[in-house]
């Protein structure tokens, strides 16, 4: 009998600045799968000005949650790509039990299964110091924190030597009403996810990232 290859689906769940961006890229490579971060794509359209841009930028810059369906629509679009089909990682999306419903539904269409998800689990005031501190850089988007990972060049990226900027919407009152839209309307899929077949890791995500990223493998791997 001929063993099928495990294809690696899976869904990063957890709050703001909980370090689903810092794990997700390095699980997707060494995993050889393609990330889906439904914020990096949206700022992406916010910065090439795009009708999507346009229509998000009000909602990301308040904090807010961009509607359902234009979210749906670019994981829709995603996981269409020839890339996804030996697996992919979810990052921030889904964040509504509607996002959740839309992309089971979405999966059974293609008749794939979501393989498990992962709950970053860190406390808000450790949340609100990582947020405060996280530096991205503004060519190639690598993701720094002065605290706990700073860039080792300084004020500029360690990777391409790009500027190191704070993203607009970590400043403390957006990141405030992020918290806040998080609590009302992410925590719920926890209880969501409890109740369906598919495997929910609970993980407490503080720690170095290098511990957090032992823990995340300790439930997931590609090999
Ligand atoms: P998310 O994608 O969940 O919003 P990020 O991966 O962007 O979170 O991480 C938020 C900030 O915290 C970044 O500045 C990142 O460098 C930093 N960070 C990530 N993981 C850890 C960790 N384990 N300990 C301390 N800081 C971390
Ligand atoms: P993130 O980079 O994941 O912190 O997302 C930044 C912002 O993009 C969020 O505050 C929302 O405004 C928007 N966003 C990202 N993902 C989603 C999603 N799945 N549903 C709704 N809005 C989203």
């Amino acid at each position: 009998m001929r063993a099928t290859r495990r294809r690696m689906r899976i869904v990063l769940l957890g709050p703001p600045g909980a370090g689903k961006g810092t794990q997700g890229d390095r699980l997707a490579d060494r995993c050889g799968v393609p990330k889906y971060a439904t914020g990096d794509i949206l700022r992406d359209a916010v910065r090439r000005h795009t009708p999507l841009g346009l229509e998000a930028k009000r909602y990301m810059d308040a904090g807010e949650l961009v509607p359902d369906d234009v979210v749906v629509g670019l994981v829709d679009e995603a996981l269409e790509s020839p890339e996804s089909r030996g697996g992919f990682i979810l990052d921030g999306f889904p964040r509504t039990v509607v996002q959740a419903e839309r992309l089971a539904a979405l999966l059974e269409k293609k008749e794939l299964q979501l393989e498990s998800v992962v709950y970053f689990d860190v406390p808000e005031e450790e949340l609100v110091r990582r947020l405060a501190g996280r530096r991205v850089c503004s060519a190639c988007g690598a993701v720094y924190n002065v605290h706990s990972e700073p860039s080792r060049a300084g004020e500029a990226c360690q990777a391409c030597g790009g500027g190191l900027e704070t993203r607009d919407d970590d400043k403390e009152e957006t990141v405030r009403n992020r918290l806040r839209v998080y609590r009302e309307s992410t925590e719920p899929l926890l209880d969501w996810y409890r109740g369906q077949p598919t495997a929910l890791h609970e993980l407490v995500a503080v720690g170095s990232v290098d511990e957090v990223y032992d823990s995340l493998l300790s439930v997931v791997g590609c090999s």
